[in-house]
């Protein structure tokens, strides 16, 4: 039997879980604005969303998140040019990691400590995504999101309940993240050009890892780039033995990084503490 506190708590969780879904969904249709526009050095704010092929622009009910795009099947409502499958997919994947947020950490967490977890989440998407399609990490986004991971660390003495960090305590465990992040990927850009002979890594890549330290702490940028390096080295192998991809196309590490940031905000402290409690330091 199903006491009511817990048909209260049942709701409540229900609630936030559908709220985060279309709030994703929105931010993902912002995402893909920031995505499209950033790297090509144009405004996010003007024009309104268009069709990139008539310019014409897009009516109200197009813009409703995923939906929008099968209301139109697939096509500009004016021209009718092919509509890229990937917009809805964004928006659909934005609100899935913010379904996730919601799913995993629920109420354990506070509703600000939520929507700055979902600033992160759609950072690094957006940064994933660029980087997929450019090969670049525009120092817009890493060095907003780099700042904005700054104050997180000094607002979380006012949102993180039962913390008992100082303010200090936590700027200073978000800097030690950034510095470590950027020698580390420092470090193995070094390794790459003087093992490889060539670039094997991007300037933003560092930057990144910068980010990431900020919002992660020291412990788990460690655990980022080890994460970032795993799932990019069985990528890069199995690009390698497959047949028909070009073997000199480079691969991004900016999406690796970002998916070792993202299981990290997730699981990262949980890693750490099973690794650390094998030898006994927990
Ligand atoms: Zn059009």
């Amino acid at each position: 039997m199903i006491h009511p506190p817990n048909v209260l708590l049942l709701i409540e969780s229900l609630t936030l879980q559908c709220l985060a879904i279309v709030l994703g969904a929105c931010v993902g249709s912002f995402l893909n604005v920031v995505i499209y526009r950033v790297p090509a050095g144009l405004s996010i704010l003007y024009p309104p969303s268009r069709c990139p092929h008539c310019l014409r622009q897009l009516a109200p009910r197009d813009n409703i998140p995923v939906i929008g795009w099968f209301l139109i099947g697939g096509k500009c409502r004016y021209c009718h040019s092919p509509v890229s499958w990937r917009y809805p997919a964004i928006e659909a994947a934005t609100g899935f990691l913010f379904w996730c947020l919601a799913a995993y950490f629920g109420t354990s967490i506070s509703i600000p400590m939520l929507c700055f977890y979902a600033a992160f989440l759609s950072w690094l998407l957006a940064l994933a995504l660029i980087d997929i399609d450019t090969m670049t990490l525009p120092n817009a986004l890493t060095q907003s999101g780099l700042v904005l991971g700054l104050i997180y660390q000094a607002s979380l003495v006012f949102i993180k309940s039962g913390d008992r960090t100082s303010l200090a305590g936590h700027v200073i465990f978000g800097i030690g993240g950034a510095v470590l992040g950027i020698w580390l990927l420092d470090i193995m850009r070094i390794a790459g050009r003087v093992f490889l002979q060539k670039e094997a890594m991007g300037g933003g890549d560092p930057k990144l890892a910068a980010m990431l330290g900020m919002w992660l702490g020291w412990q788990n940028i460690l655990l980022t780039i080890l994460i970032a390096s795993a799932i990019g080295t069985l990528v890069g192998a199995i690009a390698l033995l497959s047949k028909g991809i070009d073997k000199q196309q480079p691969i991004p590490f900016g999406p690796f990084l970002a998916l070792g940031g993202a299981i990290c905000l997730f699981l990262g402290n949980s890693i750490l503490s099973t690794y650390l409690g094998w030898f006994g330091l927990t």
